[in-house]
């Protein structure tokens, strides 16, 4: 099996991956700001950090995920003020929409979730520690980063200041030494939620709260890996690193992945462009597991472009492949105990192998795909199997993979509910085909036929097929 190497956006190439202490894994993307319904790009962004998450878990690290909510912010504030209730009602709301479409999507919870308004005393502490060391100052009420104090400013972005003093402005209301500097506490407008600090009553700006809930989080000065969106690169985490470096003096994080855009007709899907899709009306369309492996269908990094019928394509998929592990259900049932021979164990070890190699590789989970349908033909391919090489065995081992690699990128098969009566049925009619009792093996029928399923006799017994 290969070692695993991914694209890291600061140094721009694909690298081993050498996690700072051996085994574990210290992770943080930065999560939303809740003031609305989540959307499809958000949905892209989480399902990718989950499945690079248990991919790592898969490859035996011990991983500490974290992910944020910026639960007080401009547009929470408007939002709040525009719907007549508070803040912090618009965040628990936003932030309970997020969680619940986490759950369908099927992502693993966080370790943790950080909120700013929890950790306003940290902030504070990581604020006052720039200050004291030159890097930020107070201006009537507001601190700022004073961006050219810190040398590499633009290192991950690959921007140099020169470019960016060209496009820098200084926004009304902003009472900042130079254009290029950045807050880091705000001075509380009337009527907005405000906390006390040694410069008066205010609130953390943006970037801040992501430097000191990381650190204090992982209890660590360098995280092993830093994610987000691609629009997060500048000026977010631009400025995360200038914050969190000019305090500690240390890398803020060892690797830095980003994912792509989620398109229509090759425009980004956001929020503020008003062409985005809320989950909550794709799910009523489309099963959760369809949405997901849509979002895992093409390679992380790059844009992922939505339609109606790109989703019919993975539904397809997703349905070839719950049809492979129906067709193994069956099998098991009917086939003898015996042995798996050495070919075929081989064969599905080696997609095995395979499928992680794909994973190894920056994650391509593209491929990963093909290796998955690989498994699935082979499922298939045992129905009409007449040579008496397949047992029981067999079919159990290659279903166990079907099952372990789909779990990897998060994809869990639906209720086995129908499945549990269904392969009841099918029992009890070869049993009275057995018997010559062919009324009731009939009868049977239609109770299958009921259920949403035919049955057809094959060289190896009955299999079931959705109508
Ligand atoms: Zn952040």
């Amino acid at each position: 099996m290969t070692k695993l190497r991914f694209f890291n956006t600061f140094s721009a190439s694909v690298e081993d991956f050498i996690p700072i202490e051996t085994g574990k894994v210290k992770m943080y993307v930065c999560g939303i700001t809740p003031y609305d319904k989540s959307h499809l790009g958000h949905a892209r962004c989480y399902v990718v950090f989950d499945s690079i998450r248990r991919f790592l878990e898969y490859s035996g690290y011990e991983v500490d995920y974290i992910q944020n909510f910026t639960d007080i912010d401009d547009k929470i504030i408007q939002k709040a003020h525009s719907t007549n209730s508070t803040p912090l009602d618009i965040s628990n709301k936003y932030i309970e929409d997020f969680l619940l479409n986490c759950k369908n999507l099927n992502i693993k919870p966080a370790k943790i979730y950080p909120k700013v308004t929890e950790h306003i005393s940290e902030i504070i502490e990581t604020i006052k520690t720039l200050v004291s060391k030159g890097f930020a100052y107070e201006s009537d009420g507001d601190v700022y980063f004073s961006v050219k104090k810190f040398t590499n400013y633009g290192k991950l972005s690959k921007r140099n200041i020169e470019e960016l003093i060209v496009g820098a402005r200084v926004a009304s209301g902003e009472k900042k030494h130079d254009p290029l500097d950045f807050a880091l506490w705000k001075n509380s407008k009337p009527e907005e939620p405000f906390w006390e600090s040694p410069w008066g009553k205010g609130r953390p700006g943006w970037h801040i709260e992501c430097s000191s809930m990381s650190m204090h989080e992982i209890n660590r000065e360098t995280l092993d890996i830093h994610g987000g969106g691609q629009d997060l690169i500048f000026p977010h985490h631009e400025n995360e690193i200038a914050q969190s470096e000019a305090s500690t003096g240390k890398p803020f994080a060892k690797y830095w992945i980003h994912n792509g855009f989620v398109t229509i007709n090759k425009e980004k899907m956001s929020k503020s462009l008003g062409n985005f899709f809320a989950l909550d009306d794709i799910f009523a369309k489309f099963d959760p597991m369809v949405v997901r492996l849509f979002l895992l269908s093409q390679h992380y990094r790059t844009p992922l472009d939505f339609s109606d019928s790109k989703l019919y394509q993975s539904k397809n998929t997703w349905d070839r492949i719950k049809g492979a592990k129906q067709i193994a259900e069956t099998l098991i049932n009917i086939l003898s105990e015996s042995n798996i021979n050495e070919k075929n164990k081989n064969y599905a070890d080696m997609l095995s192998t395979n499928f992680s190699d794909c994973l190894n590789n920056d994650f391509n989970t593209s491929e990963a795909f093909a290796v998955i349908h690989n498994i699935a033909n082979t499922l298939y391919s045992f129905e009409q199997d007449k040579s008496n090489e397949i047992n029981r065995k067999t079919v159990e081992y290659y279903l166990s993979k079907l099952i372990e690699t789909c779990n990897v990128l998060g994809l869990v098969f639906p209720d086995n509910q129908t499945n549990l009566q269904l392969q009841d049925l099918v029992t009890q009619r070869e049993i009275a085909r057995k018997n010559k009792d062919f009324k009731k093996a009939d009868s049977i029928r239609k109770e299958i036929d009921l259920l949403g399923y035919t049955v057809e006799d094959t060289p190896h017994g009955p299999r079931t097929k959705h109508k």
